[in-house]
């Protein structure tokens, strides 16, 4: 609750102020910036949490009323710097919405998406293919919360403005299908979710790279579809490609981490410039490693027709990004498994990266942070 901040209002005959969630009647102003206004309380603290907090006090000079102007190179200055100000704020609330998107809390993504939709508009214009992530965000974030009829609408909106413009990006493009095949999974049309799937993959390839885990998500949620209908060998090679992505990329941390590891002493002249150990997982590829993997586990491990094999990649995979992720003791656990499952597959051999974890492991937990 916030109710130190909040003002209530005491407003001038006929001057109508909106809710800036709801564009309802306000009857409330928020006391730090003084220029925001709400319906109710519940509405001040669910954009207070979403992203006001963020942008109370970046709002005051947009939002108070500009200035006399003496001339008109004055006016022109004046109105670059709203644009600019309104670009900021559009890149902040949409930063704050995508980050709550990646902790998987969608409720209060869709007021800073909101927002960020909202500056957009009023830079580019309502057609312009710079609405096209927020109208994301908001379609992700509504589909997250079940809500199907508002996601599609918002995805229809991004649809269209990317079919109607010459130029967007494939990694726009692949987020797009994403949401469309998703979309059309939740509502059992599996043939329209396959195709927008397997856009979504092509474009992800474009843009990152056919190797890159980017193009895992898309090979992953096909594989759910063809389980759901029961086309086990389908399913199994997806699934197998999305574990081969994920130890690539793995590995190739673990295998950075083991190079500090060797030689400390050549990274410490490194670090100055170079901070090999940046390279890690980022919330969101963390998020979706664990998701995917796990699923693939359960899969693996439920499958009528076992194949040790297969199943030792998977938990290489998940052993390496617990060990990333610093939880020490699932990543002993499951490089047990590996190596119980490895012991009766004599012509297996795991990847480089399983026996430099296992020397990791065995040294001290992790090497930095
Ligand atoms: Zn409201
Ligand atoms: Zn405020």
């Amino acid at each position: 609750m916030r109710t130190e901040r909040l003002v209530p209002l005491a407003l001038p005959r006929g001057q109508k102020l909106h809710c800036e969630l709801c564009l309802g009647p306000a009857t409330l102003r928020c006391g730090g910036c003084g220029v925001t206004y709400y319906c109710d309380v519940e509405h001040q603290n669910a954009d207070w949490v979403s992203v006001h907090e963020k942008i109370c006090q970046l709002l005051i000079p947009l939002r108070t009323a500009l200035p006399f102007y003496n001339s008109e190179k004055e006016r022109k200055h004046g109105q670059e710097q709203k644009i600019c100000r309104e670009k900021f704020l559009a890149e902040v609330t949409r930063t704050a919405a995508q980050n709550f998107l990646f902790e998987g809390k969608h409720e209060d993504a869709i007021p800073a998406a909101l927002h960020s939709l909202k500056f957009s508009i009023s830079v580019y214009g309502s057609n312009s293919v710079e609405l096209v992530p927020a109208y994301l965000i908001l379609a992700e974030a509504s589909l997250g919360l079940g809500h199907l009829a508002q996601g599609e609408e918002y995805l229809s909106q991004a649809h269209w403005i990317v079919l109607k413009s010459s130029y967007c990006s494939s990694a726009v493009q692949s987020n797009l299908h994403r949401n469309l095949g998703l979309l059309h999974a939740a509502k059992g049309n599996f043939e329209d979710a396959l195709y927008h799937l397997a856009n979504d993959v092509y474009f992800a390839s474009c843009a990152y790279g056919t190797n890159d885990v980017a193009v895992s998500g898309g090979h992953f949620h096909m594989a759910n579809i063809f389980v759901h209908q029961n086309v086990l060998d389908v399913a199994n090679s997806l699934y197998s490609e999305v574990v081969e992505i994920w130890l690539r990329h793995l590995g190739h941390l673990i295998d950075i981490h083991f190079q500090a590891f060797m030689n400390p002493a050549e990274l410490d002249v490194l670090s100055d410039e170079e901070e090999p150990l940046k390279e890690t997982l980022d919330e969101k590829q963390r998020a979706e490693a664990t998701q995917m993997l796990n699923a693939i586990l359960d899969f693996r491990e439920r499958s009528p027709r076992p194949q040790p094999a297969k199943l030792a990649k998977v938990l290489h995979a998940l052993a390496m990004l617990h060990y990333l992720t610093q939880d020490m003791s699932k990543a002993h656990e499951l490089v047990t498994k590996v190596q119980q499952i490895t012991q009766q597959l004599p012509k297996y051999t795991p990847d480089e990266s399983f026996y430099h974890l296992i020397k990791l492991m065995k040294s001290k937990p992790i090497y930095a942070k």
